[in-house]
Order: C-alpha cells, then structure tokens, then sequence
C-alpha cells in the first residue's frame, strides 16, 4: 500500500509498505478513506518531536471503515465507520481511568499514531487499543465533518472544558491557525459572556470575522489593549494560547485578569520563561496541554445534532498520491489554507 514516511530529518516521502496487520487481539485494521496534515506532522519533520521514529508512517488525522479486528474488539466490526483517535490508551491504567488519556502508562500509551507507531497517511492503518481509539461516526454524519474529531477538534474540546469557562467570562483565545479555530468553536458551545481571538495572519484574522461575526478580532500588536478594554477587571477570565511561540506565551499571562486560568494547549519547540517577580500577586492559574482525547463519542454528537461544523476548515483536497504537493502548500501556508484533506 501507500503511505507518506518520515524518510528522516526535514524528509517525508510517499512510499509503499506492506498493509498492516492485527498483531494483538485489541487492534484494528482500519482502511483510511481520509486523511489530514496537521502542524504536528511539521514538527517531527523538523525534529521538534524527539519520540518521532525514523520510517514511520505519519498522519493521526483520518477517518475510515473497519476491514478486520482482533478477537478482543467487540465494539466494532467490519464495515462500521469511524474517526480514529490521535491518543492511543489502554482504558484500564490509573490514568486512563481518570480520563488523563495522554498519560495512559501502556508501551504505546499518548500521541503514538503517526509518531511512534505507523500512522493514517497511508491506505490502511493498524490502530491499537481499537476500543478506546476508534469512534463510530453517525449515519448522517460525512467524512469530511468527521474528520478532525479525533485530534484538533478533541484537542479544541479539550482545551475548552479544562478551562471551566463560565457565560459571564471574557475569554481569549491566542492563534487562529486550524487548533485555535476548533477551540473557538468548542469555547462558543459554553457561552461565554465575549471571546476574543488573537491572530497575527490577516488572512486567518479575516476567517474569524466571517465566519463568527459575534468574536471580538485583534492582532498580536493590540491584544493586550483590546482584552483590557472589552474586559470587566483588568483582563481575560479565561485564556486559552493556541499559538505556541515566545510572544503569544507572554501575550497569554500578562492578558489575564488576577486569578484567571491560563490554559496552555500550543506546542513549544523550545522552553518558555515565566518572570515570576513581576508576576506575583497575580495568582494566575496555569493548565498545560497534551490533548486527552476521551470525548470523541460527544463531539461527533455535537456534530451530528449542528452544533460543531469544521467543514470550512477544509480548505484544499488532494488524493493520497499527490500528499508531497499538500505538505508543500499547507507547510508555506499557499494558497490561504486552513486544513488540507487527503482523500483516499
Ligand atoms: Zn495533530
Ligand atoms: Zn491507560
């Protein structure tokens, strides 16, 4: 079969490979029917992802239909089709059941599709733990509304309740890419009083304004003046940085209100510095990110009832043999993409 690799450092490459097989009795054979790049696949490209393994078949982004499962899996069965879980867990470690997924202590146990274990850029994929990595999509439900809920709409979700928003909270959310679009829409299901979003691209900016006319739109330069000026005390009830560099990590603590969360869902590539003196007395309360994707049965609900849709997102298609030509737009970002859909 086909599948995109990380040949090595800054190389991905469309090769064949033979198609997985169930090697213990709780995996699945899933055959991928869509696929995407996300701006993790980016980062073991470049080395930010140390526990990347060198021939791996990346993506963790698909959806699919179940070709075989092993003897263990009695949730699913040939045919059923489902989105496939960026997080794999074993459902029974003392994080698993605490809903911590990320943590989940099994070999493979956290973000290993696509990373440590061969991933969905490719025809078929072997997903462990199918139980707890694989979700039924509904009948009225499309791949392409599906896809992202097993990874950027689970990590908007995600970000989104940990941060115990409440209506009368003004909330500010840092980046405006594909994850922080999800985390406005997963922070809109809980009302909160204003969300402000924060986004140095005008182009990303100018998707914000169109498709969510009721969130306040500011850029890196007038953030700060603009969260203080739409806020009751002094700041953001609720800040959520999706962005993951130096100064939207600074735009992130010093935008909260005293005693505010300060939710961390972005991934750094290098160490972030908190200058404690000149922050104390601000009693700021910090959640940090590594998604745990256990909602993924009450997002695709939320799909199937209208109140999620990420279809915009979608911004480009491309069929599996030409990927090469995705990663080259979606890694310049040409074109205005948001998201590209690999379709099989
Ligand atoms: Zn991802
Ligand atoms: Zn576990």
């Amino acid at each position: 079969m086909l599948a995109c690799i990380y040949k090595k450092h800054g190389v991905f490459e469309l090769t064949e490979k033979p198609k997985p097989q169930i090697i213990n009795p709780k995996d699945a054979i899933v055959k991928i029917t869509m696929s995407s790049i996300c701006t993790s696949d980016l980062h073991i490209k470049h080395g930010s992802v140390p526990k990347a393994v060198t021939g791996i078949t990346v993506g963790h982004e698909m959806t699919g239909i179940v070709e075989e499962t092993g003897t263990d899996v009695k949730k699913f069965k040939k045919g059923d089709r489902v989105t496939v879980n960026v997080e794999t867990f074993c459902g029974e470690c003392f994080f698993c059941q605490n809903d911590f997924v990320n943590n989940c202590t099994d070999e493979n146990g956290g973000w290993a599709l696509g990373c440590r274990i061969d991933g969905g850029q490719a025809e078929y994929v072997r997903v462990p733990y199918a139980e707890q990595g694989l979700n039924k999509i509904p009948d009225s439900v499309s791949d392409e509304q599906a896809l992202f809920t097993g990874d950027i709409l689970a990590t908007g979700y995600w970000a989104a309740k940990i941060s115990e928003i409440k209506e009368t909270d003004t909330v500010l959310i840092i980046g405006a890419g594909p994850t922080g679009i999800c985390t406005l829409i997963c922070t809109m299901l809980k009302n909160p009083r204003k969300i402000i979003v924060c986004e140095k691209n005008e182009t990303r900016r100018n998707f914000i304004k169109s498709h969510y006319p009721s969130v306040i739109v500011a850029n890196p330069e007038n953030c700060l003046e603009t969260v203080i000026k739409k806020s009751e005390n002094g700041g953001a009830d609720v800040v959520i940085e999706v962005a993951g560099s130096e100064d939207s990590f600074k735009t992130a603590w010093q935008s909260a209100r005293p005693n505010a969360i300060v939710t961390i869902a972005a991934l750094y590539d290098k160490p972030m510095i908190l200058p404690l003196p000149d922050m104390y007395g601000k009693n700021l309360i910090f959640k940090t990110g590594g998604v745990d994707a256990c909602d993924c049965d009450e997002i695709l609900s939320l799909i199937e009832r209208g109140k999620i849709d990420t279809t915009a997102l979608i911004t480009h298609k491309f069929p599996l043999k030409d990927i090469q030509k995705a990663y080259e737009i979606f890694e310049n970002k040409l074109d205005n993409v948001i998201k590209i859909a690999i379709v099989n």
